[in-house]
């Protein structure tokens, strides 16, 4: 099988030892079967985004040798694409407006002893869940901000007794369980999308058949299953790899500034270093 992979960073942060992990990775699926490889920029926080992210992704990942097709897919070109995906799980009875403030649903989950907890932390109590007509319209009208959540039990309806699969690689098939997620947030009022819907949107619309990321994100796949399923969309295998840590065995975030890329360039390590490093060569 060609596959066609992807490497989808977020430009909030110089790129470290364990993106070229990553990106190194699913370019060598792609090689190795005759496949493609591609980047993508997952930007639709453009709070935290900034360009001289971007271009470092650029430099730093030609120079540990990568190479990619072009154009690049920018999530923040395509934000309509996104919102006519809403507008359609809106007619389906899919998502409803959220109004909650953080202090509210922590209160919320408070009151209720045993509150249930999914992959991210406790669930949304549901509050917003059954507004009126009348009660959405004032708080749409009052300019508050809002969220548009996923109704976790209308999706499972439209699903009914079909269990959903995804597999993979090197471990099998495995029956994806996203009711855990509760009602999780896909759109804000001020970010119309959300990374649960426009990873899975984007790897469909680019044909990725092979996802490659981090085993911190092997909890999101069992939404993003639910989420193939009522986009229509195929299901691609997926490859969740185990996480560089530095030398002290600590996981690496982009803010340890002394294992990114550009740093390690700095002090002149060859971008060979880099790849045995992160045991990608011996
Ligand atoms: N944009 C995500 C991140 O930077 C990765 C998305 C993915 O690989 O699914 O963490």
């Amino acid at each position: 099988m060609k596959y066609l992979t992807r490497f989808a960073p977020s430009p909030t942060g110089y790129l470290h030892a364990g993106h070229a992990y990553s990106a190194s990775l699913a370019y060598s699926y792609a090689r190795e079967s005759g496949g493609r490889f591609l980047l993508r920029l997952e930007d639709i926080d453009q709070t935290r985004c900034r360009p001289e992210f971007e271009e470092a992704i650029y430099e730093d990942l030609s120079w540990i040798g990568l190479e990619w097709e072009t154009p690049v897919r920018r999530q923040s070109d395509h934000l309509e694409d996104y919102a006519s995906v809403l507008e359609k799980f809106h007619d389906r009875g899919l998502i409803y407006p959220c109004f909650c403030t953080r202090a509210e649903i922590t209160a919320e989950i408070n009151r209720s002893a045993g509150a249930p907890h999914g992959p991210d932390g406790p669930l949304y109590p549901g509050t917003c869940r059954h507004l009126s007509d009348d009660e959405r319209a004032e708080k749409y009208e009052s300019g508050a901000p809002y969220a548009l959540r996923l109704d976790m039990a209308v999706a499972l309806a439209e699903l009914g007794s079909t269990p959903l699969y995804f597999e993979e690689l090197d471990k099998g098939v495995i029956e994806a369980d996203p009711a855990r997620f509760g009602d999780v947030v896909l759109a804000r009022k001020e970010t119309p999308t959300s990374y649960h819907l426009s990873v899975v949107y984007d790897d469909a619309l680019q044909g990725v058949n092979l996802v490659v990321r981090g085993q911190d994100l092997f909890e999101a796949t069992h939404l993003h299953r639910l989420l193939q399923f009522l986009m229509g969309l195929p299901t691609p295998k997926y490859k969740h790899h185990g996480l560089v840590s530095d030398l002290k065995g600590r996981r690496l975030a982009k803010r340890d500034k002394s294992a990114t890329l550009r740093h390690m360039r700095e002090e002149g390590y060859t971008p060979d270093d880099v790849q045995k490093l992160i045991g990608f060569k011996k």
